[in-house]
């Protein structure tokens, strides 16, 4: 609870920052996005929830935000795919009439070590997890311009940041979601626009949880705190930077201390 919760209960009100914004979540049907795009709906921001195949676990989410009082909708879409992608931006200004907050979250694994690793698996991930955001924040980008405001929230990860055995194509394409934070940050700050990146350590996710257990455990056995993150720690990141107006072009570390 922060302190403005804490005043708003104090005083009976409920304070919702975010009420009235609309924000895009990709990947916000499980994992980091669902908590995500709970915390954004939290706020009170109408939140469309994309997803590619688990419409269930989409609509899950979409029930524990109305269960709340929130507001949200599920958009399937394969953000690798640049019409769909332009399909669901369309679907969610006619929906809402804009966009305020886009969060490009949707991400995949598929770790070899290089000299393994075939051609497929190579472009799969960086579709997936690099050329997204270039289909997505181009499909938003010229709204954002037009509105004199908006934010982009890429979650990166730490493997962009210090590497990781067998991920060169994952660490590629988080790294590239670093340089690409900085330089749009650079091109849009006058426009009251910001553009941040989110790097999360080691988080309890079906994609951490596909790991295994013995590496898991090493990995833990690393971490400054001892313990994974929650994908909550990673979403309250994302919801400070949705409202952050003065910050721009920089990567927020939730890591636990991993990498500093
Ligand atoms: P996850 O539990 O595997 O969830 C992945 C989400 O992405 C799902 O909602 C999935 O939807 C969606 N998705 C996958 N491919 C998609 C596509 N082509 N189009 C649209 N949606 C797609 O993953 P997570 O652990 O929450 O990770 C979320 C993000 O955080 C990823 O970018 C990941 O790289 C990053 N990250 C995670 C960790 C970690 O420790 N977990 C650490 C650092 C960074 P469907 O179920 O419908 O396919």
């Amino acid at each position: 609870m922060t302190v403005l919760d804490v005043v708003a209960a104090e005083n009976k009100t409920i304070v919702k920052p975010l009420e009235g914004k609309v924000a895009i979540v990709t990947g916000g049907s499980r994992g980091i996005g669902a908590a995500i795009a709970r915390e954004l709906a939290d706020k009170g921001a109408h939140v469309a929830i994309n997803y590619q195949s688990r419409s269930d676990a989409a609509d899950e989410v979409i029930k524990d935000i109305e269960e709340n009082e929130g507001s949200a909708i599920a958009v399937k879409a394969d953000v690798s795919n640049s019409q769909d992608i332009a399909d669901l931006i369309e679907e969610v200004k006619n929906k809402y009439g804009k966009i305020d907050i886009l969060v490009n979250n949707a991400g995949i694994t598929r770790d070899r070590t290089f000299r393994r690793l075939s051609e497929e698996e190579w472009n799969e991930v960086i579709n997936v997890n690099l050329n997204s955001v270039y289909n997505t924040t181009s499909a938003v980008i010229n709204h954002m311009l037009e509105q004199k405001s908006g934010r982009v929230i890429n979650i990166s990860s730490i493997i962009g940041q210090a590497g990781g055995f067998g991920q060169t194509n994952y660490a590629a394409a988080k790294a590239g979601m670093i340089g690409f934070t900085k330089s749009l940050a650079l091109e849009t700050a006058r426009n009251g626009i910001t553009v941040n990146a989110v790097c999360p350590g080691f988080i309890g996710t079906e994609m951490v949880q596909a790991m295994p257990e013995d590496v898991l455990s090493k990995v833990v056995a690393k971490v400054p705190m001892q313990r994974l993150g929650t994908p909550e720690e990673i979403a309250e990141a994302v919801v400070f930077l949705a409202q952050a107006d003065y910050i721009t072009g920089q990567t927020i570390n939730v890591n636990g201390g991993l990498y500093m």
